[in-house]
This record gives C-alpha cells, sequence and structure tokens, in this order.
C-alpha cells in the first residue's frame, strides 16, 4: 500500500505541476518524501525584532517593524525598480523591488504597520533591504511560521521563477499540517524507547517549524542518528556477513623466517604502535576469517616494517605475499627496504613493474607459479592476468587511496577459494568519523607514534617580503651539506602559468645559488626522465630539487631536510601534509618553509597556521575536514560513497555516529541477522537500501 508521503509532489496544494517539474529539476523533489526530508540549512529567529538604528550590512537576515512614509518608482523602463522609504522610531532604511514593481506598488500601502524581514545590504554607503518580506502583523497570526523560519537551499532558476526560500517554507508546512498522523515510523518501537528519541513524525514536524530549541535539538538529533545509524547498521551487516561467508588462511605459526627477523635482524625496537599493530593482525590472520584491515600511519611511522613482519608471518605458514605500491619509484623503494632488512636471511624477493624487461618477468611468473618466489613488491603489473601465484595469502596495499575499487577486487581473485588477507596501507590519515563509514567494513588499525629520535619539523609561513631571509637560510643548510626541496604548485586549468612560474623559480633558485646543481621535475617530463632526475637527487648528485607536486608520493630522501612551498596558500591541507612528509626522515633538524602572496582568503589562513601549529597528521585530517567537508577530502571519492547525507555532517557529528556504530553494533550482536520481531523494520529499511545505493561491500 502507497504511503502518504509516497504522493507526487505536484499533488501538494499551491504546487501544481509547473512548480513540480521545477522542483523536480533543480532539487529532485519528487513526492511529499523528498519534500519533507529537504531540510532547512539554518533558523531565523522569528521572535527578534531589531531596530534600524541598530542595523549593519554585516547582520544575517533581520525582523524590523514599521510602516512605509513615502514610496516612489525610480529608473527607466528595463532598470525599473520600487523604491520605499521604512521607518521605525530609531531611524529609517530603504526597501527596493527589482521584479514585479508594479503589482508590488499595488499591494503596499503607506503608514500601515509592517513586519519587514530580510538582509541588510550597503548600496554606495547606505544600508537598504532588497526584495524583503513584507507581512502585517494579521497576516503573521494567519499563517504562523512558527518561532524559528526555517531558511531553505534554492537555485538562480528557482529564483527567477519566485520558488524562493519562503515558497518553500510554505509549502512544508501545508505538508506537514496534511500529514499529521500518517507519518509511518521507520525505527523500532522499543529502540525509540530505550533510547528516549522523537518520533518520526514530530521530528519532521518540529525541523521545518521549531517552537522551542530543545524541542529543535531533540528533532535534529533523531534525524541525524537515524540517518547514519542506518549505514552503519548496513555496513556491519555486511561486514559480518562476508565474514561469514568468506573463509580466511589460518596463519597459526610463528615461525622461523618471523622469529629470526625479529630476533637476529631487526636493527632496532618496534615502537609501541607497531607492536600493537602486529598484534592487531596477528588475530586477525588467525581466525579461520579474510582480514580486511586498514593501516593508517604517517609518512615515517614505520608501516612498511609492519607489512614485512606480517609477509614473514605469510611465509612461515606457506603463503605468498606481494605488497603493491602505486608508482614504479615506491614501488622499487620498497623493495630496496625490505631487501636491506632481509639481507642475510636468505629468502628471495621480487620486483616487478612496467619497467620490468620482459625475459625477466617470465622468470618473475614462472617462480611465483611454481611457488618458488615467496615475496613480490610491485606496481599495478601486479593484478595482470598473466601473473598467476602458486599461493597467494597476503596481499599488501600501499597508499591505497591512488587504487580504484575495482583494481583492489581483481587482487582479490588472485587466489581462487579462499580470498588472500587484505592490508591496506595509508599515510593519508583520516579522521575517525570519516574512517567508520568510508572504510566502515575495514578494521582499522593506527599507528599514532613515530620512531624515537625524530626530531618534529620546524615549519614556518613567509610572505614575499622575508624572501631574501629565506634564500640566506637555504644557503646556511647547503652550506651544512642538506638538500632542498623547492615545491610550486600545479593547477591543471592554467598548466601554462605554473609552468611559467615553476621556471622562473628555477632561474631565481640557479641565480641565487650558482655553484649548486639542482634538479628541475615536473608532471611534462617522459617518466623515464623524470625517474632519474628523482634518482639522482636521491643520490646526491644534485643538490636542490625544483619540482611540482610530482613529488608528493612516498620518496624517501633522508638527506633533504629542508622543504620551501611556494604559493602554499594555493594548496589543499592533506597535501601540504603530505609534502611535509617529505622532509624530517633523517637525524638533522628539518624545516618547512610555506611561502604565501599577502592576499589569502581566510581559509588558506586557517590551513598555513594548522601547518605551523601541528606535525600531527589526524589533527590536520580533522581540520581539513572541517574546513571542506568530508565528501572532498582525500580517499572519499575514491571509495565510490556519495555523500549526499541530509543532515548528518561527518565533520561535526563525530559522536553521533559513533552513538549510531555502537548501537547498531549492539542489535546485530544480539540478533545478527535482524531475525527477531523487534527488528524487523530494520531489515525492511536495510533491504529497501539495498539497490539504490552504492554497493558496499565491494570496498575491499
Ligand atoms: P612509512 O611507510 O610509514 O612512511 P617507513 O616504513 O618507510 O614509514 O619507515 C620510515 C623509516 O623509519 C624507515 O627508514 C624505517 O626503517 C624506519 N623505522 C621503522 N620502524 C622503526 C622503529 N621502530 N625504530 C626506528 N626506525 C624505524
Ligand atoms: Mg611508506
Amino acid at each position: 500500500m502507497p504511503e502518504f508521503l509516497d504522493q507526487d509532489i505536484k499533488f501538494l496544494p499551491g504546487v501544481g505541476p509547473k512548480r513540480a517539474e521545477l522542483l523536480n529539476k533543480e532539487l529532485s523533489i519528487k513526492t511529499f518524501r523528498d519534500l519533507i526530508y529537504y531540510f532547512p540549512f539554518k533558523y531565523i529567529d522569528r521572535t527578534k525584532f531589531y531596530r534600524i538604528a541598530e542595523i549593519h550590512s554585516q547582520m544575517p537576515y533581520i525582523q524590523i517593524k514599521g510602516k512605509i512614509r513615502a514610496i516612489e518608482t525610480v529608473g527607466v523602463k528595463n532598470k525599473e525598480r520600487l523604491s520605499a522609504r521604512f521607518f521605525d522610531d530609531s531611524g529609517s532604511i530603504e526597501l527596493v523591488w527589482f521584479r514585479s514593481v508594479k503589482w508590488q506598488k499595488e499591494n503596499l500601502s503607506l503608514n500601515k504597520e509592517y513586519i519587514v524581514f530580510g538582509k541588510p545590504s550597503d548600496f554606495n554607503g547606505k544600508l537598504n533591504l532588497v526584495h524583503p518580506e513584507m507581512e502585517t502583523e494579521e497576516e503573521m497570526q494567519l499563517k504562523p511560521v512558527g518561532l524559528f523560519q526555517g531558511y531553505y537551499v534554492t537555485t538562480e532558476k528557482m529564483k527567477n521563477k519566485y520558488l524562493t526560500s519562503k515558497t518553500i517554507n510554505k509549502f512544508q508546512l501545508t505538508l506537514i499540517q496534511l500529514a499529521k498522523g500518517k507519518i509511518r515510523e521507520t525505527l523500532p518501537e522499543p529502540l525509540i524507547h530505550k533510547l528516549k528519541l522523537t518520533s518520526l513524525e514530530k521530528a519532521l514536524t518540529t525541523i521545518h517549524k521549531p517552537e522551542n530549541t530543545i524541542d529543535l535539538k531533540n528533532a535534529t538529533f533523531r534525524l541525524k542518528f537515524e540517518e547514519l545509524f542506518h549505514i552503519q547498521l548496513k555496513i556491519l551487516a555486511l561486514k559480518s556477513k562476508r565474514e561469514s561467508k568468506f573463509k580466511g588462511f589460518k596463519f597459526e605459526h610463528v615461525g622461523y623466517n618471523f622469529n629470526t627477523f625479529y630476533k637476529d635482524f631487526l636493527p632496532f625496537e618496534l615502537t609501541g604502535a607497531q607492536k600493537r599493530v602486529v598484534k592487531e593482525i596477528r588475530r586477525d590472520v588467525n581466525r579461520n576469517v579474510q582480514m580486511n584491515r586498514l593501516l593508517q600511519g604517517d609518512v615515517g611511522s614505520g608501516k612498511t616494517l609492519v607489512a614485512l613482519l606480517t609477509m614473514l608471518l605469510a611465509m612461515d605458514n606457506g603463503f605468498q605475499s606481494c605488497i603493491m605500491a602505486p608508482t614504479e619509484i615506491l614501488a622499487q623503494q620498497h623493495f630496496q627496504s625490505v631487501s636491506q632488512f632481509l639481507q642475510g636471511m636468505n629468502i628471495e624477493v621480487g620486483l616487478l613493474t612496467g619497467s620490468t624487461k620482459t625475459k625477466d618477468r617470465k622468470i618473475l611468473h614462472e617462480k611465483l607459479e611454481s611457488g618458488e618466489l615467496q615475496i613480490l613488491i610491485g606496481t599495478h603489473a601486479l593484478i595482470e592476468d598473466v601473473v598467476v601465484f602458486k599461493n597467494l595469502g597476503l596481499v599488501v596495499i600501499d597508499e591505497q587511496h591512488r587504487f580504484g575499487v575495482a583494481q583492489r577486487a581483481k587482487l582479490w581473485q588472485k587466489n581462487d577459494l579462499i580470498p588472500p588477507h587484505i592490508l591496506v596501507m595509508t599515510a593519508t590519515p583520516i579522521p575517525r568519523t570519516l574512517a567508520m563509514t568510508v572504510y566502515g567494513d575495514l578494521d582499522v588499525s593506527v599507528i599514532d607514534e613515530l620512531p624515537p629520535g625524530r626530531k618534529p619539523v620546524q615549519t614556518w609561513h613567509f610572505f614575499e617580503n622575508k624572501r631574501k631571509q629565506v634564500l640566506n637560510f637555504l644557503r646556511q643548510q647547503l652550506e651544512k651539506g642538506t638538500q632542498i626541496y623547492i615545491v610550486y604548485p600545479l593547477i591543471s586549468e592554467s598548466e601554462k602559468m605554473d609552468f611559467k612560474n615553476l621556471e622562473d623559480g628555477y632561474k631565481q633558485i640557479k641565480e641565487a645559488f650558482p655553484d649548486v646543481e639542482i634538479s628541475m621535475v615536473h608532471g611534462k617530463l617522459k617518466p623515464n626522465f623524470k625517474e632519474k632526475m628523482m634518482q639522482e637527487f636521491k643520490a646526491g648528485k644534485t643538490r636542490i630539487m625544483v619540482a611540482t607536486t610530482v613529488i608528493e608520493v612516498g620518496v624517501d630522501v633522508p638527506n633533504a631536510s629542508v622543504m620551501v612551498i611556494e604559493s602554499a596558500e594555493r594548496f589543499g591541507l592533506s597535501q601540504l601534509h603530505q609534502l611535509r612528509g617529505r622532509v624530517g626522515r633523517g637525524a638533522e633538524q628539518s624545516y618547512c618553509i610555506l611561502m604565501s602572496s599577502y592576499k589569502i582568503g581566510a581559509e588558506s589562513k586557517k590551513r598555513l597556521e594548522t601547518m605551523v601549529r601541528t606535525n600531527d597528521g589526524f589533527d590536520i585530517a580533522e581540520v581539513d575536514m572541517k574546513l571542506r567537508g568530508p565528501g572532498d577530502i582525500e580517499g572519499t571519492q575514491q571509495s565510490g560513497i556519495g555523500f549526499d547525507l541530509k543532515i548528518a555532517n561527518l565533520g561535526k557529528d563525530g559522536k553521533i555516529l559513533e552513538f549510531a556504530r555502537n548501537t547498531a553494533s549492539e542489535i546485530l550482536n544480539n540478533d545478527p541477522n535482524l531475525s527477531k520481531e523487534e527488528n524487523r523494520l530494520l531489515l525492511k529499511n536495510l533491504l529497501a537500501l539495498k539497490n539504490t545505493d552504492f554497493d558496499w561491500s565491494s570496498i575491499s
């Protein structure tokens, strides 16, 4: 039976076919339900009246009470506008209309008391209200808007057709009136009772027409909770389904390779965080269920070593493993550091990338298929169908956000019957709340501790007037023998200009340091040549690397301890943090210098301040998410999850999210298949979500 809310929006009194079409096209509002779930983005307190003398142009919407003393049409034909002088006992202000001038003029009366509602703006040094809402006292009483009036996002097209926030507000008031007693509850009664939630009907009514702040708070909580709860329930249900469906290899022995390496070859003590994570992984791989674990840790926190220990564990249990890195240079780096760690252990490590020669490739393929080769490191080349493993038990994916979901899924299939354990490593920390959603079906481990002896990178922010001092500082550092990165932004829309900046910068540096070898690297270079330049810098043949963001990815040059970032205001926060991660890898004190123009916006300023304030990737990620909203955070786009949350905000509602997740988890623990009577409604919702949403299960 169709529900009341399923009705076509055109049948709502006052809407009609034309406006229905507009609502449909502009806001995807097709039904009563769509409308009632179209929430205000803010509220205006309609109980508060300002005096005209108090008004200034920075104010948001305000309400004043008074009378029009004079009204006239000014300007000619197309530029015609209606101008009214509005008084209260403190002064006067101009009211202006550019549209429906004639109609407005006929309908407004002089010396009659109006309540005027609008946003003050500054026009040639004088204040006015453009297209204010005019209501008489009687009108206000006839159609009460509630103490707080909701404000709704509308589009330019809608405004042109007079479909404003106020119109939507009216539709909502009509709708909640009609919907009384007809809105079906979507959460089970026992749950509502237990959590003391507002009923759905009350919540939806209140969100559009709040009578007081307490009701509004409760309504908002109920709606946010529900939105997040359904998602978490779905993620957790899928996770438990996957775990019961897919078996996993059991790595039960801690054997010769792991122990020998740990006791005799590990050159240092693991950090506490590394130990904890290794334990978490060992628990995962020892319970017959496929591991799907995300390992988050700032650059330099020692993720590779954790991966290596896990690979040795796989080996001890007779399984092959691989590390997949997003670029050739990163694959090489992993190869080198893993080979170095394993020196003397008599374990062969393979490297397979795009530039592996056909002959070598063939040998690798054979050794993998026969099981002779136990550890393979490489790039995408690993996923090609020709690569066949004898017994792949573990896949480590580095810098996960650079791989698409499909690519990861392909790796799963590298072992026929039972999928390999998956360890995803990322150096882009994402806030916990976001991880719970984006990677909600992965278990998350965090390395939140750097190896001892690292000195935090010193970060400064300078304007152009300090250029000379900066160059002097660089000279001192060069004399001490360090290497330097100088990074320029690259924004594709004006590539030419960016390139010019880079070349100018290069010239400038060349002039300032005529006797120093300099490399220049940018995205336009042939990959081979770029590699070569990077290698030269790494080998210390060149001392300064002038580059665009191509160096962002985990290149490791411990001797490079200074980074200058030009036009730093043009970089995103997570990008700045990634870049800074290139320095601070050696024993020397490292520095990061952010150069910016004088004119920077508030957000840029916040980004630079944050960089100066902290080195903590999670802290930075939190700030980033608050500045940009979660949908823009690196790593979320690729996840394939739409962030079209209607009311909850992952940046701000972390507490509610956690609560929702715990609630969902508790319910599933007691009733894994949601088969109990009291959870029937939840099962129904879950099934309904299934076909419309992203297929969460395909996140590896
Ligand atoms: P990540 O991959 O997390 O960026 P790496 O694994 O590359 O970090 O580690 C950075 C450096 O720190 C490497 O040179 C590594 O050998 C070293 N390292 C890792 N763990 C420790 C530790 N517990 N103590 C000292 N140095 C460590
Ligand atoms: Mg790394």
